[in-house]
Parts: C-alpha cells; sequence; structure tokens
C-alpha cells in the first residue's frame, strides 16, 4: 500500500502533459460528433477490407498472443459476474434479453492513471460502483504507476484501452495506429496479467482502421453519451456533481465520460449519490458482453 501511496506524487507530474490539451480538444467533440461517429461505424463496416491486407501479417502475430492467454482466462471462468448487457451502437448499454426493469449508467474514467485514478477507484469500490479506467501508455512508465494500475485493477474495475500516447488516430499510419492500441494491450497485460476489452478513442476520432483492428482483437470500442469535466464551466466539484446527475442527458444506459482529474475524484462520490436517487444505477462491466 506504502508503494502505491508513493506512486501518487510521481503520476501527479505526468497529469499535466495530457490534462489541459486534452480537456480542450475533447472538448470539440461535441455530442453531434458522437452521433456522427455512430453513423460512421455502421458504414464503415462494408469498408471494412481497406487496408486489411497490409496488416494481416501484424494481426496473426497477435492471434499467437490470443492463444496464450486462453487457458488463463478459462481459469478465471469460474467467478465470472453473469452477463446482462451489450454496448449498443449510440454507445449506451443495454440489457440482453429486452425488458430488464433495472435502469443503469455506464462510468468511465479516462487518462488514468494520473495523479488522482486510485483515489477515484477507492471511492468508487466503497460506493461498490463500477467503472471502466481507460488507461494511457504514457502513464504507465514508472513502477508507482505500474503499482497504481494494479491497485485500481484489484479493487475490482476494468482497465480499458485509451491507447499508448493519447494522440488523434486520424493523423496517424495505419502502423502508428497498430502501435497505439496493441502495444498498450501488451503492457497492460504485462501489469495487471489481463488484455483490455474495452477500447476509446482519444477524442472520440475511430478510424476506419482503428475500428478493424478492434474488431480483430476481439475488442470492443465506445466514445460516450455525456461528459463535462472538460468545460471550463464544470472544472469544479459542485458544479460537475450537479451536472452530471441534472443533465438532461441522462438516461437509461447512458455512458458517462470523466476524466483522471482532482475535481472529478471530489465530486465523485456526489454524482454516484446522485445518480442513484434518479433510479439510476453504475453498471459493473464485467456484466457487459
Ligand atoms: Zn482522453
Amino acid at each position: 500500500m506504502k508503494k502505491v501511496v508513493g506512486g501518487l506524487t510521481v503520476a501527479a507530474l505526468l497529469v499535466t502533459a495530457c490534462g489541459d490539451e486534452n480537456g480542450n480538444e475533447e472538448e470539440t467533440v461535441t455530442e453531434d460528433d458522437t452521433y456522427e461517429e455512430t453513423t460512421d461505424n455502421e458504414e464503415s463496416e462494408g469498408a471494412e477490407g481497406q487496408g486489411g491486407d497490409e496488416d494481416e501479417d501484424l494481426a496473426d502475430d497477435d492471434q499467437d498472443l490470443h492463444d496464450e492467454t486462453d487457458e488463463e482466462e478459462e481459469l478465471e471462468e469460474e467467478s465470472e459476474t453473469e452477463v446482462t448487457h451489450q454496448m449498443a451502437s449510440d454507445h449506451t448499454v443495454q440489457p440482453l434479453d429486452g425488458n430488464n426493469s433495472e435502469q443503469v449508467v455506464l462510468l468511465t474514467i479516462d487518462d488514468a492513471p494520473a495523479d488522482h485514478g486510485l483515489e477515484m477507484a477507492q471511492t468508487l469500490a466503497e460506493l461498490d460502483a463500477g467503472a471502466i479506467f481507460f488507461v494511457n501508455g504514457h502513464f504507465l512508465q514508472s513502477e508507482d504507476a505500474k503499482d497504481q494500475l494494479r491497485g485500481i485493477h484489484e479493487l475490482g474495475f476494468e482497465i480499458g484501452n485509451h491507447t499508448m500516447n493519447h494522440p488523434n488516430m486520424s493523423h496517424l499510419t495505419e502502423e502508428e495506429q497498430y502501435a497505439e492500441i496493441i502495444e498498450l494491450n501488451d503492457l497492460v497485460e504485462e501489469i495487471i496479467g489481463e488484455r483490455p476489452r474495452f477500447y476509446r478513442a482519444p477524442f472520440g476520432v475511430n478510424t476506419d482502421y482503428s475500428k478493424q483492428l478492434i474488431e480483430e482483437e476481439g475488442m470492443q470500442w465506445m466514445n460516450w453519451t455525456y461528459g463535462y469535466d472538460y468545460e471550463a464551466d464544470y472544472m469544479e466539484a459542485d458544479p460537475l456533481a450537479e451536472i452530471m446527475v441534472e443533465t438532461e442527458l441522462l438516461r437509461n444506459g447512458a455512458n458517462l465520460l470523466m476524466h483522471d482529474r482532482s475535481f472529478t475524484s471530489e465530486a465523485l462520490e456526489d454524482i454516484v449519490n446522485g445518480l442513484r436517487e434518479k433510479g439510476y444505477e453504475p453498471i459493473d462491466p464485467e456484466k457487459i458482453e
């Protein structure tokens, strides 16, 4: 535990690189953009062949990695939570049986583990609220940072892939995009023994190639349905906690974007309690197919 606490200071120095730039750029991904992405997703499924040949060798290498982990996954199957939901193309979570009456939301924490990731995981664990922590490779370079990731994982949280360096993937070659995603999968597996199942693109920018790669890797990509902690008006705990619960975008299955930041960490307990008062339970990501 001492080691883990030490990691908080080191990570605090790292966060500044991504924090502000991130917020400003992500702000340009408005809700409309999110919905456009959804449409793009459907269109791109027809165009998946593009560039596929070039990457076949790389994909084969990966297949080998998956084979190696199969045994491990089988051993864990006994303790698995029942799968009740799936990701929908509009980035919401929806019940598999179609008439599940429980109202849920999906909590996601991006740009982790920076200075507050472990603290946020501890808050959520105390509240018994599930979440996905979407991590970046540039935050996972020191031993202390790796300990933080282990801590978050050991508290029971899903670890998602948010790329090695948080680039805009549309500015990269296919080879570079491959490295951004696969190197992080490898790194996460090295640290916690499991490869991420979920992927979220920096700034919500998904390319045809990255979508194809994610599918080949047996992963799922998602954007989000709403988030506010990157908007200037909500970079304080109280207004953030209020808008996250009072927004008209709150609905069954909503996918809530938050970040590893001080004010979000401070607002987290109020957000979870507020969501529950409105009748929405943060879903355990293990329940998502
Ligand atoms: Zn991000």
